[in-house]
This record gives C-alpha cells, sequence and structure tokens, in this order.
C-alpha cells in the first residue's frame, strides 16, 4: 500500500464514499480532497435556508474535525488536481496544481459539476453571479443589502429557489426562463404550471419564452438584461442558473469512457473496472426497477450522491450492492416544498390529487397502470407513499388514487392485501 484510497471531490459524493467505507469497517488510508478553501459543507441550503439567514455556516458542515480526525480521513482543502498518471492495476498519483503530489492505490472521482456558462455580452460584468459553491454563495449574499432589482436567468431549481429567497428577503425579483415553463427537464406541465401560479402569487415577476440578448452595464458594473424584444430589465445584480455540467476532464485525460458524466456501472466503477466515480459527475444505469434495458441517467441530487456513494463504497471492499432505494430529490421554494420520488420519463398520463384549501398539491405519473413517478407540493405524505409503493413495487391503482381525500398509503396497502 502506498497511498489508500484517493477521493477527489469532498463534496457530497466524495464524504459519502468516504464514510460509507468507514461504516463498511474498511481500514486503509483514506484522502478526501478537494480544491475549495472551506471544510467540507453540503450545498442545497446555499440557495434557502443559508442565504436567508437562517441557519449558521457551521450547520452547513457535513462533519466535525473531531469526526474526520477519529477516523482517520485525511481532509486535504484548497488543492485542485490537474494531472494523473494511473496505472492499468488503479494505482498512481495525481498532481495538484500547487506541485503536490497524492499517490493512491485507489481512485475515486467525485469532482461534480460546474455551472453552464452563458453566452451574451456583458456576462463578466461585475455583478453577474452563478451559485455553485460556497464562495458564490457567499458573494451573493453579501452583495444583498446593496441590492433593490434582482434578474434570476434560469427557472430551473436553483433560479427558482434562489428567485424565492430573495423575494422573501424583500428584493424585487424577475425570473427569465428560456422555455416555456418553469423546470421542464424534471417535472411535467402541471407542476410546472402550479409553480409559476404560486411563485407568480409572492411577487417574482416571471417572464418564459425569455430570450436574453445581453447583459448591459451601469457604470462599470451589471444595470440590466436585455432582452430579444428590446426589452431591458434593470437589474442591480443577475443571477445565472442555467444547468450544470458534469467535470469529466480528469477522467477522460486517464481513458475513461465519459458521456454527460463519467460512464459507470452498477457497482460505479467506471470503464477501467478499477476506479468509481459517484455523484453528480457519473452516469449510471438507470436504478429504477423495471427502467428501460440499457437506460442511462446522471442525477444532480443529494440522494443520489449518497446512494451511489454506498454501491461504490461496497466495490471498494470487494463486495457487490446494487443501488438501493428510488430516486429522490426535495427543492424548498419560500413557503413551497417540493418533493419528487422516482423517475417520470417515459409517462403517458398523470393524475393531479389537489387540496386548494390545505396548499396540498401532488401529480402521479403513470405508464399504463404502473406509477412511476410524483411531483409533491408540501404533500409529505403523498411522496412518503410514492416513493415506498415504488420501493416495494406495489401499484397505485390510477382510479383509487384520483380521490384526493383517501390517504394514497391506503390505496396501496389495500391492493398488497388483496393481492
Ligand atoms: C445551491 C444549490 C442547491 C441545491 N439544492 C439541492 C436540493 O435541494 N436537493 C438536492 O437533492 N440537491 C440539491 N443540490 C444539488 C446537490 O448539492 C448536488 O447534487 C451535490 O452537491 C452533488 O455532490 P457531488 O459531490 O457529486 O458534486 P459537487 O457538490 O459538485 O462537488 C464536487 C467537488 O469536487 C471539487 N472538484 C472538482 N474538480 C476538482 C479537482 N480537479 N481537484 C479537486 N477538487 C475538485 C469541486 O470543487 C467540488 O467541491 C443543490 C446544489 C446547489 C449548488
Amino acid at each position: 500500500m502506498t497511498g489508500g484510497l484517493l477521493i477527489i471531490g469532498s463534496s457530497q459524493a466524495g464524504v459519502s464514499l468516504a464514510t460509507s467505507l468507514r461504516a463498511l469497517g474498511h481500514d486503509g488510508p483514506i484522502t478526501l480532497l478537494g480544491d475549495e478553501n472551506h471544510r467540507p459543507y453540503q450545498r442545497p441550503a446555499l440557495s434557502k435556508e443559508w442565504l436567508q439567514g437562517e441557519i449558521t455556516n457551521e450547520s452547513l458542515m457535513f462533519r466535525t474535525g473531531e469526526y474526520w480526525a477519529e477516523h482517520r480521513i485525511d481532509v486535504v482543502k484548497n488543492e485542485r488536481i490537474i494531472r494523473i498518471a494511473k496505472q492499468d492495476n488503479g494505482s498512481g498519483t495525481a498532481h495538484a496544481m500547487s506541485g503536490r503530489e497524492f499517490p493512491f492505490d485507489r481512485l475515486a472521482l467525485a469532482v461534480g459539476a460546474r455551472p453552464r456558462r452563458l453566452l451574451v455580452d456583458g456576462v463578466d460584468l461585475p455583478g453577474v453571479l452563478y451559485l455553485r459553491n460556497a464562495d458564490d454563495a457567499l458573494e451573493l449574499k453579501a452583495r444583498v443589502p446593496d441590492v433593490h432589482d434582482v434578474v434570476v436567468i434560469g427557472g430551473g431549481f436553483i433560479g427558482i429557489e434562489a428567485a424565492a429567497s430573495l423575494t422573501k428577503m424583500g428584493r424585487s425579483v424577475t425570473l427569465l426562463e428560456a422555455a416555456p415553463r418553469l423546470v421542464a427537464r424534471a417535472v411535467g406541465e402541471e407542476t410546472s404550471a402550479y409553480l409559476l401560479d404560486h411563485h407568480r402569487a409572492t411577487g417574482i415577476d416571471i417572464v418564459l419564452d425569455a430570450v436574453v440578448r445581453r447583459i448591459v452595464p451601469r457604470g462599470d458594473r451589471v444595470g440590466g438584461v436585455e432582452l430579444a424584444d428590446g426589452r431591458v430589465l434593470p437589474a442591480d445584480l443577475v443571477l445565472v442558473g442555467v444547468g450544470v455540467l458534469p467535470n469529466t476532464e480528469l477522467a477522460e485525460s486517464i481513458g475513461l469512457e465519459c458521456d454527460n458524466g463519467v460512464r459507470v456501472d452498477e457497482s460505479a466503477l467506471a470503464s477501467d473496472g478499477v476506479t468509481v466515480a459517484v455523484g453528480d459527475c457519473a452516469n449510471l444505469p438507470n436504478p429504477v426497477p423495471g427502467a428501460p434495458p440499457g437506460d442511462r441517467v446522471r442525477f444532480e441530487s443529494v440522494n443520489n450522491a449518497i446512494e451511489q456513494a454506498k454501491v461504490a463504497a461496497y466495490a471498494l471492499t470487494g463486495r457487490r450492492e446494487e443501488y438501493a432505494g428510488i430516486p429522490w430529490f426535495w427543492s424548498n421554494q419560500g413557503s413551497l416544498k417540493l418533493q419528487i420520488a422516482g423517475l417520470s420519463h417515459g409517462y403517458d398520463r398523470t393524475l393531479v390529487r389537489s387540496d386548494p384549501a390545505r396548499g396540498k398539491y401532488s401529480v402521479l405519473y403513470y405508464r399504463g397502470a404502473d406509477i412511476l413517478a410524483a411531483d409533491c407540493v408540501n404533500h409529505p405524505l403523498d411522496f412518503m407513499a410514492v416513493r415506498a409503493a415504488l420501493a416495494k413495487r406495489q401499484h397505485l391503482p390510477y382510479d383509487a388514487a384520483a380521490d384526493p381525500a383517501r390517504p394514497l398509503k391506503s390505496v396501496a396497502a389495500d391492493l398488497a392485501g388483496t393481492g
């Protein structure tokens, strides 16, 4: 043994891999290395509770310094790996920009994703920000007190969450979405429409089908966003949230197959059969029971980073474990809490369970008689029922589920009881 396991990327997936390995009793050296100058921290609250000042910096941290020391996980901050030399047996050396070298017996890539850049004039003006990491979030939060008008470009989860937070913080927010509906990549039309109505009602000015022509200056800073129809929306701050790209450069440089992420198998092993790749950077076989053969997915979620890291931890200890559970995701947007269970790809009909009086709203996605997924707004019971039914491969009969007064759990239980 020369270097043990080197995990590049010390965020959700890297941390989960290191902690899962120790939980499995793996005793070898583990180096958890990242290029940020912070202790490993969780990202989700950066656009939500933390931005709004509801929680402290400390509460974002994954683990205490004592945990890392006790579990002999060597956490290395502020080192960016720029080159890797790897042998066929999986061992090698990673070279950091600083000149430091990190030898390893096995390598894990948990390098995540980076924001897709907007390619229009004016994006480099001061006051045009992205939101992926703690430094981005610190800059955004520091600027908020001096800002009145905010334009958010991108109506995906991060754009909407940040828009909702900034609105709650008293800013005047316009959100621009290029598509005809919000979060079109992740939810169906009913959920998009519900989110649109809700966020408009809270005061966010949402422009759909918006084509950004350029970002215009005011003095030497950002001053507004010009749309293709000639309108100029005033902005003291522009936040761009137009998706992320997986960081595959290191993987490609050592010859690993990549295609919208590092291609891995069911055990999180890359194409060389020894390196693992986990989290937002990995492209994996669709883990949902009953998924079409050969179907692949790349998730951008905490749940996936944790589950895939567990699978990878087994693989690194010579055991095989299938991806457990059903993919799920959450997005808190102001007072609205969206939870998504399963993957709706390939659905052919939907069912809406709406309880306006209690602010609950769920959309269930079916293919034929089979439930595939659900988007649940402020409806944790529906979310848990669908997640459980998917995990147990139960049916949630469409007609029975259509009664919003009937708990979904009882619908699934009925079938199990009779079947
Ligand atoms: C603002 C925000 C809100 C979010 N909200 C939610 C939510 O509500 N629910 C949810 O499920 N998910 C949410 N997500 C997504 C979730 O945070 C990600 O899915 C998760 O962080 C992925 O973890 P990861 O470890 O795979 O990648 P990342 O978190 O991207 O971490 C990768 C790490 O590797 C480092 N790195 C990259 N290249 C190198 C290199 N060459 N050398 C050294 N280090 C390197 C990066 O700097 C980074 O620290 C949110 C994300 C953001 C940004």
